[in-house]
């Protein structure tokens, strides 16, 4: 048996279709050992309807903490999916600092004003090359700020099924090498299936230059709905499998432990 975990998932608190209660049975019925919340955290941005504010993250860990201590069956894990911005890492950090959390989840939604998965229109005109390098080169910036111990979808620029007219080799490896140097993991999101792309992030046509550089990994469904939770896994364990992979990387009160599996 496979310990199994799903650190990234959504409830009512943010874009979520459900209480974090309706996500149990789910994930019991997925054979997770493991469910954690990891409700969307959007700074510098105005009451965004997806997102919570500030104000919402002691309420809703108060809600995950109750949660936690009903629930025995499986372990509950408190998480946020905290948008980076550049130049504002002191603000996320003192957020994060007073925040107990047992992970924190990077994402890179936003380029400029707009985000890159809201619609298809954002690439209109635009040069796919460079929106490539463009979005890596965030990834890169906020593995680097150190703020996070595993990064979301790290190539969510594909949501769309854009490609780059030259091969992204470079762009992965250097992906790689950062992730591995400032020590933050990586998860291969499977909700990436639901969405135009139609495949996990990352393409897995690149997942073996993240095992060549050693990046810890974790599965995770980024699940909206109680029937995502767990969805896809077998798949995904596999596929780490057959790239090499032999272990996953848990978390509890943001320390980082590996698990074979
Ligand atoms: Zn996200
Ligand atoms: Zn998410």
């Amino acid at each position: 048996m496979i310990y199994r975990t799903d650190y990234h998932i959504h409830s009512s608190f943010s874009d979520g279709r459900a209480a974090p209660e309706d996500y149990i049975a789910p994930a019991l019925a997925a054979g997770l050992d493991e469910i954690g919340f990891s409700e969307h955290l959007t700074l510098f941005r105005e009451s965004l309807d997806w997102s919570m504010n500030a104000s919402d993250v002691e309420p809703y860990l108060k809600h995950i903490n109750n949660l936690s201590r009903n629930v025995t069956s499986i372990k509950v894990r408190k998480g946020l999916e905290v948008d980076f911005f550049p130049g504002k890492e002191k603000e996320i950090c003192s957020l994060l600092k007073k925040t107990k959390l047992d992970y924190a989840i990077g994402s890179v939604h936003y380029l400029g004003d707009s985000t890159v998965d809201m619609g298809p229109e954002f690439y209109d005109g635009k040069n796919i090359d460079s929106l490539f390098e463009v979005y890596f080169d965030m990834v890169d910036a906020a593995a680097a700020s150190g703020l996070f111990d595993i990064i979301a979808h790290c190539d969510l620029i594909r949501i769309f099924g854009f490609k780059p007219a030259s091969d992204p080799e470079n762009l992965y490896r250097n992906l790689a090498r950062s992730f591995k140097i400032h020590d933050v993991a990586f998860e291969i999101n499977t909700n990436g299936r639901n969405r135009p792309v139609g495949d996990f992030y990352p393409d897995r046509k690149y997942l073996r230059i993240f095992r060549e550089e050693n990046v810890p990994v974790c599965v995770n469904s980024d699940a909206h709905l109680p029937s995502r939770v767990g969805q896809h896994f077998d798949e995904a364990y596999e596929l780490l499998r057959s790239t090499g992979y032999s272990e996953m990387a848990v978390f509890e009160n943001r320390e980082r432990f590996m698990i074979p599996f």
